[in-house]
C-alpha cells in the first residue's frame, strides 16, 4: 500500500532535487544548486570553498546516478526516483548520508563565514533559501537542526538530519 501522504513526501523530495523544474534530476541541477549557494554567499567558483562545492555537487551527483539511474541516460527520472533511490535510500539512510556528505560538509564549509566549523541558525536557512526551501520553512528547519539550541549547526547535525529526511515513513 502507498499512501498519498508517503507520495506527497516523495514528490517534495523530488522537486528538492530537481532545482530547475524540469521533470527530471540530472547533473545541470546539482550545478545549479551550488551557484546558487554561492552567489548566496558571494562566494566565487574558483575560491577554495567554491571548487569544494562543485566536487561535493558532482560527488553527490554520481552517487545518485550510481543508485537511480537505471537506464544510464545521466537522467533520473521521477520512476527512477521512486522505484531506485527512495527505496534504497529508505533501507539504507546512512549510506545515503555518505552520498551527500562532501556536497553537505562544503556547503557547510560556505555557510560558516567566521571560520569556526559551524554555521548559524540564519546562515543555514540562507543555504536551504537558496536551495529553494520556502523563507518560512527553511527557518523552521534550520532551527530544527540545532538539536543542543547552541545557535550553531555543525557537519554531524547536518549529515544525520539528511540521513533522517530520506528515512520515509510509508
Ligand atoms: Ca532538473
Ligand atoms: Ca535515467
Amino acid at each position: 500500500m502507498v499512501s498519498s501522504e508517503y507520495e506527497r513526501r516523495i514528490a517534495a523530495r523530488f522537486a528538492g532535487f530537481d532545482q530547475d523544474g524540469n521533470g527530471y534530476i540530472d547533473r545541470e541541477d546539482f550545478s545549479a544548486a551550488t551557484k546558487a549557494v554561492l552567489a548566496e554567499f558571494g562566494t566565487t567558483a574558483r575560491s577554495d570553498k567554491g571548487q569544494a562545492l562543485y566536487v561535493g555537487a558532482e560527488a553527490f551527483w554520481q552517487g545518485m546516478a550510481g543508485i537511480a539511474d537505471r537506464d544510464g541516460d545521466q537522467r533520473i527520472t521521477r520512476e527512477e526516483f521512486v522505484s531506485g533511490a527512495v527505496k534504497r535510500l529508505r533501507d539504507n539512510p546512512e549510506r545515503f548520508a555518505e552520498i551527500a556528505r562532501p556536497f553537505l560538509h562544503a556547503a557547510l564549509a560556505v555557510a560558516d563565514t567566521d571560520g569556526d566549523g559551524a554555521a548559524t541558525v540564519g546562515d543555514t536557512a540562507r543555504v536551504l533559501r537558496a536551495l529553494g526551501v520556502g523563507e518560512g520553512l527553511a527557518a523552521t528547519v534550520a532551527g530544527a537542526l540545532d538539536a543542543d539550541a547552541d545557535g550553531r549547526i555543525g557537519e554531524t547535525e547536518i549529515v544525520s538530519a539528511f540521513a533522517r529526511y530520506f528515512t520515509v515513513p510509508e
